[in-house]
């Protein structure tokens, strides 16, 4: 098979091109580099530069390469940024989307998993989230998220196209090689946060509010492996192959670990004492998210690998402390 990863030099693009390369599929990457580092595109992939608003670069790649599916992974993705600058989300993300999707229908590309997010269901209704569960984004990010995958779910009906859209829950860690990991600037992310602290970029962790209604009053998230993100992404790709029709699933452990509980396996694994200090609540954080990802194991027979925070919280150690700024010299 060849592959098509948008994004491809970003967290888990890249993370998804070592799998998929791992597994013998062919691997073209194209990314425009804005957020994502050459460096962490799979030597073995063939890398192409540009934007995919930019429809005549799709249209050549498309018309040059064979390509069986697209993988799509290149949007804006800092939930603080989607509202400060809203219309970057709207045009990178959504339209964007729009260009793509022309380009594919036009030149009959007719498969594709993309990226969207937990964001989309805003404030959630039940704990653990199903699929079906009411959509209402708190944030810009979480909207354009909700309307790509509206705009996938039209365009679908019209033309002959599949997809398969992924709705992650807090993606961490990093590839076991320690070769590629997290690393955005400026970093937005708890665990890359608060591994700044060992490696000492920075003094101490702010917890964003410790008066939610959770068990120690900080902020519940189902942290997911990058490696099992990945591995859903091929598993999706295979079950579009097999002829299924469009779905979505989401991505998550299951498990809910407090802001404070991730703060102490993170000093258990670095043996750093990681001061923390309690911070004002951060704007359009829902106090819990946790998945169902029932659907994703039966459907898509996704067996998550990394259910054990503190060997995610390893990994991502593993990378950031040879690395500790990125991927830059
Ligand atoms: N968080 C925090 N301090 C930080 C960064 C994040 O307390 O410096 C909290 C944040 O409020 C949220 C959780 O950690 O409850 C995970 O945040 P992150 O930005 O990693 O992912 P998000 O849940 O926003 O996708």
């Amino acid at each position: 098979m060849t592959i098509l990863i948008l994004g491809g030099a970003g967290y888990i693009g890249s993370h998804t091109v070592y799998e998929l390369i791992d597994r013998g599929e062919d691997v073209i990457v194209a990314d425009n580099l804005q957020t994502g580092h050459i460096e962490a595109v799979h030597p073995k992939a063939e890398f192409y530069k540009g934007d995919i608003r930019d429809k005549s670069f799709l249209d050549e790649i498309f018309k040059k390469e064979k390509i069986d599916a697209v993988i799509h992974f290149a949007a804006n993705s800092l939930v603080g940024e989607s509202m400060t600058d809203p219309l970057k989300y709207y045009d990178n993300n959504l339209y964007g989307t729009m260009v793509l999707l022309k380009s594919m229908v036009e030149n009959g590309i007719d498969k594709i998993v993309f990226s969207s997010t937990a964001a989309v269901y805003g404030e959630p209704e039940n704990i653990p989230i199903l699929e079906a569960d009411r959509t209402e984004p708190t944030n810009t990010y979480g909207e354009t998220k909700l309307s790509m995958e509206k705009m996938f779910k039209w365009v679908s009906g019209a033309h002959n196209l599949r997809y398969v859209s992924l709705r992650y829950f807090n993606a961490c860690g990093a590839h076991v090689s320690g070769k590629i990991g997290e690393a955005h600037n400026p970093e937005s992310h708890l665990i890359p946060i608060i591994l700044q602290v060992p490696n000492g970029k920075r003094k101490e962790v702010c917890i964003f509010g410790d008066d939610y209604p959770t068990k120690d009053g900080t902020c519940v998230r189902d942290y997911i492996h990058v490696t099992d993100l990945a591995q859903a992404h091929i598993l999706a790709v295979d079950y579009l192959m097999k002829g299924n029709s469009s779905d979505i699933f989401n991505l998550g452990n299951g498990v809910g670990f407090t802001v404070k509980e991730v703060i102490e396996t993170a000093r258990k694994v670095t043996g750093h004492p990681v001061p923390a200090v309690i911070s004002p609540r951060r704007a359009g954080d829902p106090a819990q998210l946790i998945a169902s990802s029932e659907k994703s194991k039966s459907v898509l027979g996704w067996k998550p690998q990394y259910a054990d925070i503190e060997e995610i919280i390893a990994t991502a150690w593993k990378w950031h402390k040879h690395h500790p700024d990125g991927f830059s010299k």
